[in-house]
């Protein structure tokens, strides 16, 4: 077997073994990269000189017997989560040029395990889209199918973990970019819960709404991965501090006791392939056949989440995007010496068209006159969504459902119309409306051979019950063992 083509855990194994060196392992996830990427094009920035010096300097503590489940495992980050010394573009224009000073808290806590980053992953713009086709720089490609979107926004991290790029990787989720993308590539991928993972060094998008999570082969891999990121930080004032509970421990046994809910307007959508909906009836009959009990709930304003969504996510980046206006840092445009026009140069220049559109939209639900029609109302909706979710888990433990209505979408396809891209997001929105916890687990394939997610959702702080009902889940199903061919 291709090392590159390994979990973390039998990497870990095998490291500790030390049947293969960290060194080795890192160069030929390299090699994995330098042979597919080009078909890919994953990866914004190989940084392949750090990652070999952190490979050898995780070596010498494996030599000295000093390995944590991360020690020398190649990972690979979304590029809007700060890495010091190496440049964080967002995806964007704006932000080519720009190279940290600091490290996310995330990425101090890998650097801490040791683990070896190998680089930085394409996405849309700001995290704004579902189909990574928003990069300023690249279009990234469906592993599974290069006509085709790997989802987004964190289309990147998804299809790098896919592709054996890496072994696992990080992306953001602020209305379902890890959960989407995880779907459509045949990946695991999980939001947590707000608060749960810091904030501190994610370049914002919508700041009540933006988690960091994995992505990995396997649940297990995701559950160490979640560990590894976790709990309380000073620094992002959002993070909860409450202990973290070993995610990896309760990965086992079967799921009896456990209510599923099944809510129905993620049955009843229109638009809903017949190809997902075939994947996710099985799944059910999975979840039975492991003994939980699969019950029909409702979350009556399902309807409204895409439309409050895209009010209050907008709302938010267009005060979190102010800060870019070619004065601070980043990317300026010279050409005029008016200091009006030399604003208006540097956004219009240095944002692509789906972040200005936000930019716009968000602008003018807050003006005055229109706060109260559009931000306040869509705050109150957020409520009544809150208010459903609690409803709906007093009678069940978690919530099962499709992640996305569709298996992933042709390059191209949706682009230009905003509108289908915003709908694609209706089964992923909710759960950041509401701070609570969502996996995207594979579950099937399309007729034509496309990977289907399966969405588990818990109330807040509920990922060891998410990842155990994901891993019993996925034991049964063995959908994960499939692997894309890239040699087609
Ligand atoms: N697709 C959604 C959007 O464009 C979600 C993006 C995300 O989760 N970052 O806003």
């Amino acid at each position: 077997m291709e090392l590159s083509a390994l979990s973390i855990h039998r990497a870990h194994e095998l490291l500790k073994n030390k049947d293969i060196s960290a060194v080795e392992l890192t160069r030929a996830v390299l090699s994995r990269i330098a042979a597919v990427d080009d078909g890919i094009r994953a990866y914004l920035t190989v940084d392949a000189d750090g990652a070999l010096s952190a490979a050898g300097h995780a070596d010498e503590l494996i030599r000295q017997g000093r390995i944590t489940p991360l020690t020398g495992i190649p990972v690979a980050l979304k590029d809007l989560i700060c890495t010091r010394g190496i440049g964080t573009t967002c995806g964007s224009r704006i932000l080519e040029n720009f190279v940290p000073p600091y490290d996310a808290h995330v990425v101090q806590r890998l650097r801490a395990e040791n683990a070896v980053i190998m680089g930085k992953l394409n996405m849309d713009e700001f995290a704004m889209g579902s189909s990574t086709e928003h990069s300023a720089f690249i279009k990234t490609r469906n592993p599974w199918d290069q006509t085709r979107v790997p989802g987004g926004s964190s289309g990147g991290s998804a299809a790098a973990v896919a592709a054996d790029m890496c072994l696992g990787s990080l992306g953001s989720d602020t209305g379902g970019s890890i959960r989407q993308p995880a779907s459509h590539c045949g990946v695991v991928g999980m939001k947590p819960t707000y608060g749960r993972v810091s904030r501190f060094g994610l370049v914002a998008f919508a700041s009540s709404l933006d988690q960091i999570g994995p992505f990995a082969k396997n649940v297990k891999d995701c559950a160490l991965l979640l560990l590894a990121i976790s709990g309380h930080d000073p620094a992002d004032s959002t993070s909860v501090p409450r202990g973290v509970p070993d995610y990896s421990a309760g990965l086992s046994g079967d799921l009896s006791g456990l209510t599923v809910g099944l809510p129905r307007e993620y049955f009843d959508t229109p638009g809903l392939s017949p190809d997902v909906a075939a994947a996710i009836e099985n799944a059910v009959d999975t979840f039975t056949s492991l003994g939980a009990a699969c019950v029909e709930v409702t979350l009556p304003h399902t309807d409204y989440a895409v439309a409050a969504y895209y009010v209050i996510a907008p709302c938010e980046a267009s005060s979190n995007l102010a800060r870019y206006d070619g004065v601070k840092y980043g990317f300026r445009d010279n050409s005029e010496s008016d200091l009006m026009q030399m604003y208006n140069n540097t956004r219009s220049i240095g944002f692509g068209a789906e972040v200005q559109r936000r930019i716009i939209i968000g602008t003018y639900a807050l003006s005055a006159g229109y706060y109260d029609a559009y931000y306040k109302k869509a705050s109150q909706v957020r409520t009544l969504i809150i208010d459903d979710f609690n409803t709906a888990f007093e009678t069940c433990d978690l919530l099962l459902s499709p992640t996305a209505p569709t298996p992933a979408f042709k390059i191209g396809e949706t682009v230009d119309d905003p509108l289908a891209m915003y709908l694609s997001d209706v089964f992923t929105l909710s759960a950041n409306l509401a701070g609570i916890p969502g996996i995207s687990v594979p579950c099937g394939f399309s007729t034509e051979g496309l990977p289907i997610g399966l969405q588990l959702m818990g109330p807040h702080f509920s990922e060891e019950i998410l990842l155990k009902a994901a891993y019993c889940f996925e034991q049964a199903a063995g959908v994960c063992n499939r692997k894309p061919n890239l040699n087609k």
